[in-house]
């Protein structure tokens, strides 16, 4: 069975395990048992329990349930993050080996100019288009005209504490200038340490272009060395490949056990928008890419991506899914390994066309709730800062919310309107990933046609037949 079926199989189960969490989670269940306090009770140390059991009149089975529970998500959490953890390890290693070994093998630093402004031109572009769509769908269906009034004031009333730790988090950040400089790190040796994606990003192209200058003979067993190391990292994703399946499943069920369907509630017509949008951009905006700068068919790419968007689907990290990403698009895509070691990682960190998008609608979804007319000049305010926010958003769970704060500051959007999307912006967060992966897939696709590194599906197939005949 092929991989992203077995994967597909791993995230139904798991949301069908959580849903079922859930459901036995629910107050009127543990009322029929005796258990008023629910969270109190599961978070009570086993001998608080015996004693509430003793003079509360607590059923005994409910402690058996409680603690069969909280094991299965406890497990299940472990699971997940063990799985993340490799990744993780492979992350800065994939990277900095790969981008030496494609820089120095390309020996063409024109060349190199030439992919990083095309990467860097399409990059911006399909993120604007992407905001674009978002602005347009919120106007059209207007998911916050009308939102019933008590609910806005009792969320905006109840989550103040979160929105204002986003507002600090928002502020603390740094200011453009200042992500900038820091691309450029000090120390080398610290950027791997604390895995600087785009930090690491500059001391491979340094190198690599460092080698290229060198005599060959004396650049050729330092390149050989980083492919060897390459092809090694290349070994332990596919190793740990294996595992996603039951890490998909892993990390799925904590996230559902703990969100349920309910909270989809008031906010369904906004969780649509966004969900249409997203939609939108990866079923028609990307085909288009595809279909006029490359001969890929959009049944390909999609086929060679599916593992790497089901895995951002469960983990909500395009930073955690970057080994996973590469990997889908060199082997199963059929891009060139020096195109893939720059464009991803790039990609990874500042092209994040779900996160824009959703920025878009959220931020007009608020204005509409609080009844505020934007202006065609502020809508394009919009355009412009959520693309300049998804380049500083980093590619990890939940830090397009943080930024909204900032595309709402730019026109003047009172910010606790985001205490109203909080509770599904975990459910959001999965979705908008799987389209900032696939946007750094495609334009992949687009830089490596357009460079004459894309191999041909036959070739990929046969490369992908003969790698499991060896493996038999
Ligand atoms: N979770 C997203 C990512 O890693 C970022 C975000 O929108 O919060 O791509």
């Amino acid at each position: 069975m092929a991989l992203h079926w077995k994967i597909l199989i791993g995230l139904v189960a798991g949301v069908l395990v959580g849903l079922a969490i859930n459901r036995l989670w629910t107050a009127q269940t543990w009322q029929a048992v005796g258990v008023h306090d629910v969270s109190a009770f599961l978070k009570a140390p086993p001998h608080a329990r015996r004693v509430a059991e003793a003079e509360g009149g607590v059923n005994a089975d409910a402690a058996f349930v409680a603690d069969a529970i909280r094991f299965l998500r406890n497990a299940n959490t472990f699971v997940g993050q063990l799985f993340l953890r490799l990744l993780r390890f492979i992350a800065v290693p994939i990277v900095l080996f790969s981008l030496i070994a494609g820089v120095a093998s390309l020996n063409d630093i024109a060349k190199l100019r030439r992919i990083g402004a095309r990467t860097l031109v399409i990059y911006m572009a399909t993120t604007c288009v992407a905001v674009s769509v978002g602005l347009g769908l919120a106007n059209l269906i207007g998911p916050g005209r009308g939102f019933p009034e008590n609910t806005r004031d009792l969320l905006i009333a109840r989550e103040q504490a979160s929105v204002s730790a986003k507002i600090a988090s928002a502020e603390a950040r740094p200011t453009p200038w200042e992500v900038a400089l820091d691309m450029v790190p000090e120390n080398p040796f610290a950027a791997l340490a604390q895995a600087e994606m785009l930090q690491v990003v500059f001391a491979a192209l340094l190198v690599g272009i460092g080698l290229t200058l060198l005599p060959r003979g004396k650049a050729a067993p330092v390149v050989a060395l980083c492919e060897t190391m390459t092809n090694v990292v290349v070994k332990i994703v596919e190793m740990v490949l294996v595992l996603a399946p039951f890490a998909v499943f892993a990390l799925i069920v904590p996230v559902i056990a703990d969100l349920g369907l309910d909270v989809l509630g008031s906010l369904g017509l906004y969780v649509l928008t966004v969900v249409l949008g997203l939609a939108i951009v990866l079923f028609i905006e990307y085909p288009l890419w595809l279909r006029v700068l490359t001969p890929v068919r959009y049944s390909r790419f999609f086929r060679a991506i599916a593992p790497a968007q089901l895995l951002a689907l469960s983990s909500s990290s395009s930073g955690a899914t970057l080994p996973v990403t590469m990997e889908c698009c060199e082997k199963r895509l059929g891009v060139r390994d020096d195109i893939v070691s720059f464009v991803a990682p790039l990609g990874a960190t500042i092209n994040m066309d779900g996160t824009a998008l959703y920025q878009g609608v959220a931020a007009v979804f608020i204005a509409q709730m609080l009844a505020i007319d934007l202006s065609v000049g502020e809508q394009l305010m919009i355009v412009l800062t959520a693309t300049l926010a998804s380049i500083g958003t980093a590619a990890v769970p939940g830090v397009g919310i943080v930024m909204l704060v900032i595309v709402l500051q730019s026109v003047d959007v009172p910010l606790e309107g985001i205490a109203v999307i909080l509770g599904v912006d975990r459910i959001l967060d999965m979705c908008r990933t799987v389209v900032n992966i696939s946007g750094d897939s495609m334009v992949c696709a687009v830089v490596g046609s357009a460079e004459g590194a894309l191999a041909d599906e036959q070739t990929v197939l046969q490369q992908l037949e003969s790698k499991r005949n060896v493996g038999d």
